[in-house]
């Protein structure tokens, strides 16, 4: 009895809401609604974030170990010695994502009695399930050179790949790409085969219809030497971004204003001419010349450090960068060498040209990438003592940091390696 009381009143405080819902409360239910959708919103954006951010910072998180085999679907040619090659994986399955600005390492078999050839190539289109997309430009020897051979990685892409062909590829990496946490207007600076990290990340700001303003800047020789000419124009329609092509040497048939925008090098003076203000994330990849030039001038324009990220592509055959070099030889003296994840300890005697071919030589597997300073994947802590490197690092790094493929230990070091 008093149970079925107790369930009358609590029906009729029920319905009484229900009425009050349906006759006078529904804008405030359809507000509250929002108010949670909103909320919803919010967090899954932030956790979208926060996941990226997670994948694509240190320690580098990989979407698969050692190699995975890709199938060349696809070579198109972009400019004079420049090819695209779409990559889809031979299992078939679906492709992790990847950070736009990140790049691939290739295991390239030029000569089966050696070791595999390891270069590092950017992934040039935004992030896709279906396949990947790398832009290599042929590397010519030295002009005047003869006797030095062309480079043999970009060579063996550009000559000697064919449709069909498989490709030992390891999971996307690189600690230069789009940061997902921020969302200030960017400025996208690419010059020569620099423009495919630059193109993977004004890509994905298009695909996403992020609203982020985009400055696109492209450097190249002339109209000749352009990848990604229709494409460029293409991405300039667009309402958010803004493309401006230079022009270094432009050839006679090439027309400011309808082929480029600039003629010389894009440099902080072309920046300045074209910015309405310095108020931007700076993303920088060309050749090491230019970033020697553009990443300190940015900074003095007042561009705070957090906001310039930059990657150089060096070439990687060139060993002994400043060892051999008379005054800028670097000293190192017979010491011990540590590496913390195999507990030994090795005599460094001197004879190396970097502690990464020195940890090799003992046996110890080091990870690695370009072998030039510039991919920052052989990164690791100095637990203890000093480590000098014979180049200015590509990459920005923190304290008690060294890249093992460029790095020379000063005294007895520990890496925790
Ligand atoms: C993170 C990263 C991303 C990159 N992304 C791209 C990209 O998207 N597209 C792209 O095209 N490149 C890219 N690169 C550059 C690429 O990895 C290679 O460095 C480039 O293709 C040259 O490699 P190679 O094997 O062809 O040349 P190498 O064989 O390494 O030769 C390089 C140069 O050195 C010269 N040389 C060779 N041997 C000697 C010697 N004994 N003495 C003196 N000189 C010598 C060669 O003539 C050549 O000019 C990237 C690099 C990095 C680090």
């Amino acid at each position: 009895m008093l149970g079925m009381a107790f369930g009358i009143v609590l029906l009729g405080v029920f319905g009484i809401r229900v009425m009050r819902a349906a006759y006078g409360g529904g804008r405030r239910v359809r507000a509250a609604q929002r108010r949670i959708g909103g909320r919803r919103r919010v967090f899954v954006e932030q956790l979208e974030a926060t996941l990226k951010w997670a994948r694509a910072t240190r320690p580098i998180y990989k979407a698969w170990s050692g190699t995975r085999p890709f199938r060349v679907a696809g070579i198109v040619d972009e400019a004079e010695g420049c090819k695209s090659f779409y990559l889809v994986p031979v299992d078939g399955r679906p492709l992790p994502r990847f950070e736009p600005g990140q790049y691939l390492t290739f295991q390239l078999p030029i000569d089966l009695r050696q070791k595999p050839l390891v270069r590092c190539y950017s992934l040039s289109e935004h992030p896709r399930e279906d396949y990947y997309r790398v832009t290599i430009k042929q590397v010519e020897a030295p002009v005047g050179k003869p006797d030095i051979p062309a480079g043999r990685g970009s060579g063996y892409f550009c000559e000697q790949v064919k449709l069909g062909a498989t490709l030992d590829v390891q999971a996307p990496q690189g600690a230069f790409f789009l940061d997902p946490t921020n969302e200030l207007p960017v400025v996208l600076v690419g010059s020569g085969i620099g423009i495919t990290p630059i193109l993977s990340m004004a890509n994905s700001i298009v695909h996403e219809r992020s609203p982020r303003e985009v400055f696109v800047f492209a450097g190249f020789g002339n109209s000749r030497e352009q990848p990604f000419r229709e494409h460029l124009r293409e991405l300039a329609s667009h309402d958010k971004v803004q493309v401006d092509v230079s022009y270094s040497r432009p050839m006679p048939a090439d027309r400011l204003g309808r082929d480029y925008e600039h003629r010389g090098r894009v440099d902080v003076a072309r920046l300045r001419e074209v910015l309405p203000s310095n108020n931007y994330c700076f993303y920088v990849c060309g050749p090491p010349g230019m970033m020697e030039s553009l990443v300190p001038a940015l900074r003095e324009w007042g561009v705070p450090e957090s906001h310039i990220r930059f990657e150089a592509f060096g070439p990687a055959s060139v060993k002994g960068l400043s060892r051999g070099a008379g005054s800028d030889k670097i000293e190192s003296e017979p010491c011990a060498v540590g590496f913390s994840s195999t507990e030994t300890t090795c005599r460094w005697s001197g004879e190396y040209e970097s502690l990464l071919e020195f940890a090799e030589s003992q046996g110890v597997v080091l990870d690695y990438g370009c072998r030039a300073g510039n991919c920052g994947q052989c990164l690791v802590s100095v637990r203890h003592g000093k480590v000098v490197h014979v180049k200015k690092p590509g990459v920005p790094m923190g304290e008690n940091e060294c890249l093992t493929c460029i790095g020379l230990p000063q005294g007895d070091v520990e890496l925790e390696a």
